[in-house]
């Protein structure tokens, strides 16, 4: 099964992802952390991709679609693959699909994790992720038992460089006007599920898990 998780920046795709993965036994694969992760080592590609992260903007297509490409190659996809946070633009979705093509596999569902603006921002702008696991933390809404340090695996927590308000603010601009006809992409192929993401999280996943298993092929 290879699902996609459609979402504004801060709509929960990560936090749900965590949570999808082990219900499906599927590998989760998302572009940003690729992306973040090629950027602390100082790559070739984390050069690439650094000043467009830094302003909140797209990473070119080639690059993108090159990285995602080649870690889906590895055999740990051959069950399926839980993508967060790509295809962000229209030449990525058919890129991953003429891929999966050419393996005789398709992407079997969208998942669209609505949330209003206003909320996205107060999210973003509260965030803490554990530079070891990813787990994501809120200051106000979802904070961790010990300051600065993760419960699930006792890494150090840190703010993303781009979930100051100025670049949240660019980051949902590009959402709204480049990923969003993705999501009529897949609704137009009778993929998409869209579900409510201004819930809390355990009801968000039995939302996502519910409509799956009902809309399952
Ligand atoms: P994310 O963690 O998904 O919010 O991604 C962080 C940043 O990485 C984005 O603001 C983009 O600069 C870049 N990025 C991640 N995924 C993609 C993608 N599919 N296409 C282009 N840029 C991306």
């Amino acid at each position: 099964m290879n699902i996609v998780l459609l979402g504004a920046p801060g709509a929960g795709k990560g936090t749900q992802a965590t949570v999808l993965s082990k219900t499906f036994g599927i590998v989760h694969v998302a572009s940003g952390d690729l992306f973040r992760r090629a950027l602390e080592e100082k790559t070739e590609l984390g050069l690439k991709a650094r000043s467009f992260m830094e302003k909140g903007e797209l990473v070119p297509d080639e690059v993108t679609i090159s990285m995602v490409l080649e870690r889906i190659r590895k055999p740990d996809c051959r069950k399926g693959v839980l993508f967060d946070g790509f295809p962000r633009t229209l030449s990525q979705a058919q890129a991953l699909d003429s891929r999966l093509a050419g393996e005789r596999k398709i992407v079997d569902r969208a998942v669209y994790i609505e949330v209003p603006e206003d909320e996205l921002v107060k999210r973003l702008s509260g965030r803490w992720i554990c530079r070891k696991c990813q787990t994501p933390y809120h200051e106000v809404s979802s904070p961790p038992a010990v300051a600065g340090r993760c419960d699930a695996c006792g890494g150090e927590l840190y703010q993303r460089a781009d979930d100051k308000e100025e670049t949240v603010r660019e980051r949902l601009k590009v959402f709204f006007s480049q990923t969003v006809p993705i999501v009529d992409y897949y609704d137009r192929q009778g993929k998409l599920v869209r579900v409510d993401g201004n819930l809390k999280i355990d009801e968000v996943s039995a939302g996502i898990i519910k409509a799956l298993r009902v809309e399952s092929v």
